[in-house]
């Protein structure tokens, strides 16, 4: 096991019933070269990702490079859901949000709307009814839009405030690799971080692949291997979280 890893393990060896751990990452659309770079390392080792597309950035190639993949690995391998439908800041202060309080619950649902029809159109039952918001952040406008439009689920960060009214289903992801691994840092923050979100019922890991570097992709493919054979983790697809949902296999490893 490398040292780096040995919060992982820890918390792993601490638990009595297996934590399921989840791989959400955003932004698909861009940077491709990267993103199939990454989706190679973990159809080699077997461990399910979760893409948050984004409509306006998904090109016919990528679609049918994407469904070709998913033909090979099978659905449990990669999942594909809704990012924010241009990726673009509509606050003129304060944080970005595309789906913030500049935006009313008519344009917001416009958008997740139009959003849906692309990704339907490429993936068809395929794409998972989730919704990322862009930088994690939405109203509860957006909560409304994705209920009323038969979303089942939103996927924000675990410290983000509860929305007014809301009930949907969410599945939070609790680690952003990059913010804890910045380009030549060391992998400790990171690690003690994950050890951290090991210690509850799901861990969300949340990577962007479009800002990951070789040095990112050399320290999955540590983690990876170790989270897939430890009997304490069980690595899911995000909609394997979802009530009513039943808890998938692991897809089993095999070439990309
Ligand atoms: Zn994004």
């Amino acid at each position: 096991m490398p040292d780096w890893c040995h919060p992982i393990t820890t918390a792993l060896d601490q638990r009595r019933t297996p934590c399921k751990v989840f791989f959400r990452d955003d932004d698909a659309g861009w940077e491709d070269r990267r993103l199939f770079a990454l989706l190679d390392l973990f159809a080699r080792h077997g461990v399910a990702i979760d893409l948050a597309v984004i409509p306006a950035a998904l090109t016919p190639a990528l679609a049918n490079a994407l469904l070709q993949r998913i033909g090979r690995h099978g659905r449990n391998g990669i999942g594909v859901h809704q990012h924010g439908h241009t990726h673009v800041n509509h606050e003129t202060q304060g944080r970005k949000c595309e789906f913030g309080a500049s935006r009313d619950y008519a344009a917001q649902r416009e958008s997740i709307e139009s959003g849906h029809g692309v990704l339907v159109a490429s993936f068809g039952s395929l794409a998972d009814r989730i919704f990322t918001p862009p930088w994690n952040r939405c109203t509860a406008d957006t909560e409304r839009a994705l209920r009323d439009l038969g979303f089942a689920a939103l996927s924000r960060d675990v410290t983000a405030r509860p929305l007014e009214g809301a009930t949907i289903s969410e599945i939070p992801v609790a680690v952003d690799w990059c913010k804890l691994h910045p380009a030549g840092a060391a992998p400790q923050a990171l690690a003690a971080r994950i050890g951290d979100a090991l210690a509850v019922e799901h861990c969300g890991i949340m990577l962007h692949h479009a800002v990951m570097d070789d040095a990112d992709l050399a320290l999955l493919d540590q983690l990876l291997p170790l989270l897939r054979r430890h009997p304490m983790c069980r690595c899911v697809a995000m909609k394997d979280l979802l009530s009513g949902e039943r808890l998938t296999a692991e897809p089993s490893a095999a070439a990309p």
